[in-house]
This record gives structure tokens, sequence and C-alpha cells, in this order.
């Protein structure tokens, strides 16, 4: 069928908008691609109609898997069979899924890269036939991008293990660089890459210095002057967000705050709210934002610097949807820096916890089991740049990652479980009955004692887990699976752990220095000195032909300085001396100048998490210095002492999304 006629035929669509024939035309015909344009472009069509001409399932992996909500819901709303399996599904819902994908009922698949680890997802994967891989958000393979997602580095091993013959990359904020870089790993040639451009000529692009402390009065006159035109407010903490949302409701502007901290259903309720006009302006962590499709928005202000160029980029592209103009505007100060800095540094996990992690690899047997929880807490190193770490391992050939099992499964019986008993004969009845019988019910929940079952019966961990399926399937148990175990091969035992180490911590030193420098890079942005759409285009890889925009401050009003505010009051000036060393026996071995540093920055580590070290008198009370320096100065002081007196009151609530 000719894709003009399948667009709209399936979708109900009269024309493609730009890019989109390009990427379409490739992936029916059997070629991979990449597919780079700006959100709200339509890169999601890129995948969906190529879904319907093509034999086999169209598999997409996507970061964001509770925001593929919308894709989800327009696919059925034009009755394409798609389904998303997500951690909400009960049992019941994650089979039928699984078996309209196995009878290829199912067009599309959403799934989380997470998914290719869970073994029996893994089983039934090899049953089914995939004609594409999608992965949204692409750029989080490249390590050069701005939201780097070590589990991605496995998609292409998947794509081969699975035999899955194109892919198709999205996504809407890739540097040259971290083009190349995501395209490399999947044998895409550059003339199948396909950028739309990310120039957006209804934007008004607002560099403005403000000093910290005008900031609310300044977010108040700005949203005063039109209070019923939808905005958004980006902030850094979560505090802020809180107390900026009520300041502006004190103040008579119909605001709410979200972010990270708060429950899903107020979030929802909020997002909702906003979607529907109800609220005029949300005052938020970068938590917001994603999936919203509200096309009149009509400003977006960054009450505090963003973080990246990366994220600039993708929090204003929420804006003017509907093509009238809107306006960005960054307040610009520096005041957040180390705030922002200091997120990166609390990422680099100590070189202690390295060389223990390297040691319990180097005495471990061949096969290497462990919980990422369990781990994370015991080096207090967080989720994210522990994955980094295992993925940085196994590139140096020292643990090769071989799959995922459940250490635990647990099942609430749907019948009696007498009744399953004599659903068999012979043989398998044994085997059920064996199984039934080593399991150990509490008041609900019935946990599978999977390792006993094996050695009573002599049977394969498989055929148990068949079995759980079969019990599943017939709807006579609601199985769920425990924590996750993640077995690694070790390749490598004779390696000198003093030496990787190093190694290693030289590549986590090296990683923080291009983070650091990627704010670095969006300061230099902001006071750059020339157009800042220019600019900004051509840091996407995309050369203006014109000479200025005329919709930007700089070609308003010339180059703007961020305001950078008084020095703080020098370390070794602080008074109040409370005991650095209180601090230190409170984290115990892990006290080292590191985790003390990030106490003192208010940096959430698994430790603090453990210890709620929160709570106590001294956490964040350095959030702004920068982190390098208190550190510094907690190795210089020989009496260890500190003060107690937090220079401000607040609250830190600091969660792993924001
Ligand atoms: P992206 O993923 O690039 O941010 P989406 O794929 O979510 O953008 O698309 C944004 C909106 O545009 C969706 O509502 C989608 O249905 C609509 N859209 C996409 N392509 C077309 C088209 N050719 N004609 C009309 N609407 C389209
Ligand atoms: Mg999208």
């Amino acid at each position: 069928m000719d894709i003009n006629i399948a667009l709209k035929k399936y979708f109900g669509f009269d024309s493609f908008r730009k890019g989109q024939e390009e990427v379409i035309s490739r992936i029916v015909s059997g070629v991979s691609a990449a597919a780079i344009f700006p959100t709200g472009a339509g890169k999601s069509l890129c995948y969906q109609l190529p879904a319907m001409l093509l034999p086999h399932l169209t598999l997409v992996v996507s970061p964001l898997l509770s925001l593929m909500k919308d894709q989800l819901d327009f696919l059925l709303s034009n009755n394409i069979p798609a389904a998303r399996l997500d951690s909400t599904l009960t049992g019941e819902q994650y089979n039928k899924i699984i078996t309209r994908a196995v009878r290829s009922e199912l067009k599309i698949l959403m799934v989380s890269v997470e998914r290719f680890k869970n073994e029996r997802f893994r089983n039934k994967l090899r049953e089914i036939d995939v004609s594409l891989l999608v992965i949204d958000e692409a750029h989080c393979i490249s390590e050069w991008g701005h939201n780097f997602r070590p589990e991605y580095l496995r998609l292409p091993d998947y794509q081969k293990e699975f035999g899955i013959k194109n892919t198709l990359l999205l996504t809407a904020t890739a540097t040259e660089q971290v083009t190349f870089d995501m395209c490399r790993r999947f044998n895409i040639d550059s003339e199948n890459v396909i950028t739309t451009g990310f120039y957006r000529d209804n934007l008004f692009l607002n560099i403005t210095p403000v000093r910290d402390a005008e900031k609310k009065e300044k977010l108040l006159s700005d949203i005063g002057n039109a209070p019923d035109d939808p905005t958004i407010v980006y902030v850094t903490l979560q505090k802020t967000a809180e107390e900026t949302a009520s300041y502006l409701a004190a103040n008579q502007i119909n605001a709410a705050a979200y972010h990270g901290g708060m429950k899903n259903e107020e979030r929802t309720d909020i997002q909702n709210r906003f979607m529907n006009g109800s609220i005029a302006c949300v005052v938020a962590t970068i938590a917001f934002g994603m999936g919203i499709d509200k096309n009149n928005i009509r400003r977006v202000i960054h009450f505090d610097l963003p973080k990246s160029i990366e994220n600039y980029s993708q929090e204003i592209g929420r804006a003017g949807r509907d093509g009238k103009p809107a306006a960005c505007v960054v307040y610009g100060n520096k005041r957040n820096l180390s705030i922002l800095e200091n997120f990166i540094y609390g990422d680099t996990p100590d070189r202690e916890a390295i060389f223990q992690l390297l040691k319990e690899i180097k005495e471990n047997g061949k096969l290497w089991e462990t919980k990422l929880i369990g781990l994370s807490r015991d080096l207090n190193i967080r989720i994210l740049p522990l994955k980094t770490l295992l993925v940085y391992l196994s590139i140096e050939k020292i643990i090769e990652p071989k799959y995922t099992y459940f250490e635990e499964y647990t099942f609430k019986y749907l019948i009696n479980p007498k009744e399953i008993i004599e659903q068999f004969k012979d043989e398998r009845k044994q085997f059920v009955q064996t199984i039934l019988e080593n399991c150990h019910s509490k008041k609900v929940w019935t946990t599978v004692d999977i390792g006993t079952i094996c050695s009573v019966y002599q049977t394969e961990r498989q055929r148990v887990l068949n079995a759980l399926d079969y019990f599943y399937e017939k709807q006579w148990i609601d199985l769920h699976a425990g924590q996750a175990v993640e077995v690694y091969q070790v390749l490598n035992h004779s390696f000198d752990p003093e030496l990787l180490t190093d190694n290693i911590y030289r590549l986590f030193r090296e990683k923080e220095k291009t983070e650091i420098q990627r704010i670095h890079n969006m300061i230099r942005f902001f006071e750059s000195d020339s157009c800042i759409s220019k600019e900004l285009a051509s840091y996407f890889g995309e050369k203006l032909e014109i000479e200025k925009c005329d919709h930007c401050s700089f070609c308003s009003q010339g180059r703007m300085r961020l305001v950078s505010e008084d020095e703080l009051k020098g370390l070794s000036e602080l008074d109040n001396l409370h005991k650095l060393s209180e601090i230190k026996s409170l984290l115990g071995p892990l006290g080292t100048s590191g985790n003390l540093a990030k106490f003192l920055c208010g940096l959430n580590t698994p430790l603090i998490t453990r210890l709620r070290a929160k709570k106590l008198p001294g956490f964040g009370f350095l959030e702004k210095y920068p982190f390098k320096e208190v550190q510094n100065w907690i190795e210089s002081q020989a009496d260890c002492s500190v003060s107690s007196q937090c220079p401000e009151a607040y609250t830190h609530e600091r969660s792993e999304s924001q």
C-alpha cells in the first residue's frame, strides 16, 4: 500500500509533516533510519504508520513508558492493535498482551528497556517475530547525550539477540556528536538520518538578568501582564516549586506546583487541570512536561537556570505549538549554579566504593549475582551511576550481563490449591503438587520457593516457571515477580583491583568533567555574542540562513550577562561550630570526605536515605557552595568542625527524578 494512502486510511491525516515521509519510506522498505525532529513535530507517526505496513510486530522502547499513554490512546482510537507492558499491569492483563503478540494479533508493543532483562519476557520474545525496533528518546544511548541511560547501551545486543532486522531511532535533542554516536551503534548511514531543524520563528527567546532576591517579584509582574495565559515556570528544587507557587497563589495568580516529590494522583490532577485550562500557571521541576501536548502555552519561564542547552531546548519547545507567538524567558542568575553542579558531583561514586565492588567481583566465582538496590545501599552509589559503573565494567571485559531473574515469585490463589492439583494427572500432578507444597502462604500472598522445588523434584527452574505461567494463564493464580537479581558472568579474575579502580574512577571523573562543561556551555550560550536562535540551532547542527532572528534578546538588546551574586561567606568564616566528627561517626565506615561533602551539600545518596539523614541538622547546610570546595575544606579540617546553624530554614526533598 502506498504510504500516502495508508496515512489517510489508518490515521485520517491528509498530508505528512516535514520529514515524516522521508523516514517512513525508508522504514517500510526495510532500511533503518533516525528521525531527529523537535518535540511535537510528529515523530511517533514515523513508526505508527510503518507498523501497519510491516509484516510483524513493531517493538517500541521508551524510557518514559508511563507517559506513552497518549500515544497508546491515539493508536487505540484509530483501531490499531497496540499495547503497553508496564509495571501496573495485573498478571492477567500482562498475559493477554503477550498472547496477542505471540499470535501476531498486535501491531505495536511498547516496553521499557528493563523489560528485556526479564527472563519470562525474553522467553516469550523469542517466539515473537519483530519487524522493527523503535527507540524513543534515542539520545539516551549516548554518553555524550544529556540523559545517558546505561541500559540503553545493551539495545544493539538485544536487537541481534532477538533477530530484529531494522531500527528506528527517535529523538528531539541530539547534537551532531550524539547523532553520530547513536547511529554508529545501529549501523545507520548518515543518509538515513532525517533532521527537520529546530528553529521556531514564533518563540521569543529572552535572557534577562535578575538578582536572586528580585526573582519572585519579577515573576509576579511578568505573569501579572497576562495572568490567564498558559504558563510553565521551571525551577531546580522541589521546595522552590512549592514556595513560588504559593507566592503566586497568594498574589491572586491561578498557579500550582508540580514536582517529583508529590503523589502521583496529585500530579495527574494538576497536569489535567493545566491541560483543560482550569490552572493557568504550573511552577514545576523538570519532572513536568514530558508528554505534555498542549498547543497554546504562551510562556515558559526559567526561574532558575535549566540543566543544559538540551534541557532548555526541550523545555522551551513546549511553548507556542500552535504557531502563535510565545515568550521563553530565562532569569539569568548564577545562584543555582553550584546546586546544578553539585548534582553532578553527587553522582560520582567514591573511589573506595569502586574498590570495594571490584574486590567483591574478583573474589566471586564465575557467576556473580547481585541485587541493584542492595548493592546501591552497600556502596552508597545512586542507582543510575551504579548502572553506569556496571556498564563500564562490561566495557572493560571484567563482567558480562547474562540475565535477570526473580529470586522470589509470589502469587495469590484465585481458586483453591486443591482444585489446581486436580486439573492434572500422573507425573504432572506430582510435579504440581510438589510446587504447591513448597510454597509458603501468608495472609494474602504465597511465596514460591523455586530453589527447593528444583532440588526436591530434580527439575529445572524453567519448568517451574512454565508451570507458574500456565496457572496464571488459566487464571488460577495472580503472579508477581519479586526483587530482581542481576546475573553477570565474571570474564576476568586476574585484574589488579587498585589499578582498575583508578581507571574506572578516572572514567567517572571524565564524565563529571563533561557534565560540568555542559553547564558552562549553557552559560556561554546564554551570554553569547550573537543571535540566540542561531546559536541554539547551530548547537544541534542546523545552519540558519538568516543573519539575525529579530525575536531574541540578543537581536533586540544585545549581549546579556547573567548576574553573579555577591560571594558567599568563606567556609572558614562560618560560625556556630558543630562537630564534623559527629556527622562522620553517623555515616560510619562510609564517612569519607566525599560522603561528608555530599551530606553538607544536601545531595541525596542511598546512605542518606537509609539513615534518614535529610532530617538531621547540617544536611544541605552548604548547599550553595561548590562541592569540591566543601570536600577540600573537610579534608583540611584538623578539628573537624562545622557550623550547625543553617543559614536559611528549608526542607529538603530531592528525589531521583526531581
Ligand atoms: P513528537 O513525538 O515528535 O513530540 P508526536 O508524535 O507526539 O510528536 O506528535 C504530535 C502530534 O502531532 C500528535 O497529536 C500527532 O497525532 C500529530 N501528528 C503527527 N503527524 C501528523 C500529520 N501528518 N498530520 C496531522 N497531525 C499529525
Ligand atoms: Mg514523542
